[in-house]
């Protein structure tokens, strides 16, 4: 029997597994290293959990992960608040914020439509990307839902609410990974990175 049939130490095993990624033999090891651990720090530990889940939430305007009313991409006078950046997950924004590329703003959709999954556009941050822009000042939304076939989908569907607006809806180009080589390139990726070239 796994655990020695120690209760407490399988149900902590319990709540490790079910973390992505994290396999019966990782989530075991993880409960005996926090057995291992001192007890102020187990303490910090689940009060970091309990904190960060009562204290974050959605930013009102961006859907954005935050522990403020409004995010502090939001809040920042720097950047351009005509432009809108339309990503799946919280995830995406922090991956284009380390390329230090984009200076405008998010708005985070927590998801894509997926019809087969039971998604609607109702379930996703649609509504509140449509209110943003109604308010006006917004010239441009670029779509950077990944390229999926939900992706996609998520992205034309967005574009057909916004382009009545008058709003400019454009998407990232989609290309050759740098480093890698065309032969190993599928044709999906090929025709696309010709389609979105550039001059150099
Ligand atoms: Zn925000």
């Amino acid at each position: 029997m796994s655990n020695f049939n120690i209760i407490p130490l399988s149900k902590l095993t319990e709540h490790f597994e079910r973390f992505p990624g994290i396999g019966k033999k990782t989530a075991q090891r993880l409960a005996y290293f926090v057995l291992k651990m001192p007890i102020e720090q187990v303490e910090d530990f689940s009060n970091a959990i309990v904190n960060a889940k009562s204290s974050i939430h959605y930013c009102k305007q961006c859907c954005n992960l935050t522990d403020k009313e409004i995010c502090s991409i939001c809040n920042d006078d720097n950047r351009d608040k005509s432009i809108i950046c339309v990503v799946e997950d919280p995830k995406d924004v922090s991956a284009l914020e380390r390329t230090k590329e984009f200076n405008a703003l998010y708005h985070v959709l927590h998801g894509v439509i997926s019809p087969l999954n039971g998604i609607g556009p109702e379930q996703i941050c649609i509504k509140e990307l449509l209110a943003r822009v109604n308010k006006g000042g917004i010239k441009e939304v670029i779509m950077a839902a990944n390229p999926t076939v939900e992706g996609e989908a998520t992205a034309m569907y967005i574009s057909k609410l916004l382009k009545p607006l008058g709003i400019k809806v454009t998407r990232l180009a989609y290309g050759i990974p740098v480093g890698a080589t065309l032969e190993y390139a599928d044709e999906i990726t090929l025709s696309r990175a010709l389609e979105g070239r550039n001059e150099i």
